[in-house]
């Protein structure tokens, strides 16, 4: 028998159908004529995990999820979900949930008639479930109210309402935040970090970083159609060699203290007349504390600077175009 091939002939490797990750990706690409808009993506999102994917606009955040939920043929590559590759996706039945555009509702009916209604087009779905999904997305209070009086966060919670129907064990949201108010976002915050917490899967775009940087185990960043970093949150927010601020009597001098204690080199620069920040790979602050303390500068305030999300993300993904530009003229890709 010959061997399975992808949909750009590739041969399909096996071990990404074994794989239990939730979605796997390898050389994910998908070109529009001459803009690559996912150019050779390789992302894993572990079961169990919230996952954030992140990027700015055009960077083929969209157009990945198009292609892991069957919308859009990838023109490269290989991508299974769930340990299903996506060419074969359709035998995974109710076991992916997803919301990708705005989730359309008829605005008379109520959100109890509209499930009913779109959960009657896949089969016969019981009373119970749809009572049972309504008050896991907080609106049992509200099922008998036309949806057109709904705010924006309570037809987003209905949207996912509906995607968990049929009990998936993985949730694709693209941008599920977007155009919410902070209590609209709140609740669907809340909401994820439940179902998380029961299990399932979830895996989102999103461009609100504070709220990933709370909500998110594992985030990834896409920059040109590509991943440019993966990983665990925490971990890599961690990662990178934290700064510490030191509040002294002689910024200057504690600059020059710095600036020449042994190798390896400490980054440090002046706060304000009163602080300096520094860092430096495999020293801590107390060993920072130490060589201020025994240039002669007096410290009176020691304080770790927490590296934010936002700030990983506006690093890496300028580190990634700055790189991009060093090979311009050799890629026919558009977009960030
Ligand atoms: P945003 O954050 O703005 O939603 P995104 O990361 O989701 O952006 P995509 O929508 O996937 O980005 O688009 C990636 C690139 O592919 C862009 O340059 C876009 O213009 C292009 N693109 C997307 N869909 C099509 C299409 N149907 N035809 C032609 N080009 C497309």
């Amino acid at each position: 028998m010959a061997a399975e091939t992808d949909v750009a002939g590739h041969p399909v490797d096996e071990a990404l159908e074994a794989d239990d990750a939730a979605i796997r990706t390898r050389g994910l690409s998908k070109r529009y004529g001459r803009v690559r808009a996912v150019d050779g993506l390789d992302l894993t999102v572990p079961r169990g995990s919230l996952f954030g994917f992140l990027g700015p606009n055009g960077a083929g955040k969209s157009t990945t999820i198009r292609m892991l939920t069957g919308l859009v043929r990838p023109t490269a590559g290989e991508a299974s979900v769930l340990g299903v590759p996506v060419a074969r996706r359709l035998t995974l039945g109710g076991r992916v949930g997803a919301l990708v555009e705005q989730p359309a509702f008829y605005a008379h009916l109520s959100a109890w008639q509209n499930l009913s209604l779109l959960a009657s087009l896949s089969g016969p779905t019981a009373r119970k479930r749809l009572e049972e999904v309504l008050a896991v997305v907080g609106l049992t209070a509200v099922a008998r109210r036309r949806v057109g009086t709904y705010s924006h966060g309570m037809r987003q919670r209905l949207g996912i309402a509906q995607a968990l129907v049929p009990r998936p064990e993985l949730l694709i949201l693209d941008e599920p935040a977007s155009g919410l108010d902070p209590e609209g976002m709140a609740e669907v915050r809340e909401l994820l970090t439940s179902l998380r917490d029961d299990g399932l899967t979830i895996f989102l775009s999103s461009h609100m970083l504070a709220e990933v940087e709370q909500t998110c185990t594992h985030v990834a960043v896409v920059a040109r159609g590509q991943v440019v970093a993966q990983g665990e949150t925490g971990g890599m927010l961690r990662g990178a060699a934290p700064g510490t601020r030191f509040v002294v009597d002689d910024p200057g001098r504690a600059l020059e203290v710095l600036a020449a204690a042994e190798p390896p080199a400490i980054e440090a620069e002046a706060v304000d007349e009163r602080t300096v920040e520094a860092r430096a790979k495999g020293r801590d602050a107390a060993e920072l504390n130490a060589i201020l303390v025994r240039g002669g500068v007096r410290v009176s305030e020691v304080t770790p600077v927490r590296r934010t999300l936002e700030s990983f993300y506006l690093e890496t993904v300028s580190n990634a175009v700055e790189e991009a530009a060093g090979t311009a003229g050799t890629s026919g890709r558009a977009g960030a």
